[in-house]
């Protein structure tokens, strides 16, 4: 957890003044390649589509063998390409401390599928958890701060990880290391295996900012000791501060 002395400091200095630790600006940053920029385009749309076919809930766990065949089956999505596979393999299998991402690896192949069986849809939030300790520890969290909180994002698959980061990747116009400060690349989150984000009921966006560290949600949150945060201040993975992140001890 965040040390209280840490945590005086951050608040005084970066939170009240609105301003975000800021990252390195590095000149090494790695970018999609000029020539790449299309293809990846299309996978984004082609991902879109589906989460939309599917719907935003199973699109959470769906896997990256499911995803190829619905954009088979549906003509107005279209078969990925081989040039879209081999980009997405490429991304995937990319080794992430090349840009400045130094968490380990979660999953080691693109085809993870998770097991249907050990997952919990948690009602009114759209995601899932994994049965057992990730469930467990939720409903103690609630019981613990109260139901002013509640799940933000539970269970990731490789296809919505994929998701996620290409959007930021997108925004970033093809900035991968710049993303991979505030997203974990494809293989590398701790949500496809366990982890958990949450946040205050009707907060929206802003239970994804440094804001929510001063919420009294997230003071109740640190004293609690059978969890602990996966990403803090200055952590050692290169990412940014995430107060919200809920790191599941084993
Ligand atoms: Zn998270």
């Amino acid at each position: 957890m965040l040390k209280r002395r840490d945590f005086l400091k951050f608040a005084a200095g970066s939170v009240l003044l609105g301003v975000l630790p800021k990252e390195a600006e590095a000149n090494s940053d790695i970018y999609l390649q000029n020539d790449e920029m299309a293809c990846f385009d299309k996978i984004y749309s082609k991902l879109k589509s589906i989460q939309r076919v599917v719907g935003y809930g199973n699109f959470n766990i769906i896997s990256f063998d499911e995803a190829l065949k619905i954009a088979k089956r549906y003509k107005s999505i279209g078969a990925f390409r081989k040039d879209e596979i081999a980009l997405m393999e490429k991304i995937f299998y990319m080794d992430a401390t090349k840009l400045g991402f130094y968490g380990a690896r979660t999953v080691d192949n693109i085809t993870y599928n998770i097991n249907k069986k050990e997952a919990l849809k948690i009602k009114g939030t759209g995601h899932w958890l994994f049965k057992g300790k990730p469930k467990e520890d939720y409903e103690r969290i609630l019981k613990d701060v109260g139901h002013s909180l509640k799940l933000t994002s539970g269970i990731r698959s490789v296809i919505k990880q994929t998701y996620l980061y290409y959007g930021k990747v997108k925004k970033l116009k093809g900035n991968l290391s710049k993303a991979s400060f505030s997203i974990a690349p494809p293989a590398y989150s701790y949500h496809t295996i366990r982890d958990f984000d949450v946040g205050r009921v009707d907060w929206g966006y802003s239970n994804f900012t440094a804001r929510f560290a001063l919420t009294k949600e997230f003071h109740r949150l640190r004293h609690l000791d059978y969890i602990s945060m996966r990403y803090g201040l200055h952590n050692r993975y290169g990412v940014r501060f995430e107060p919200w992140h809920i790191k599941v001890l084993v």
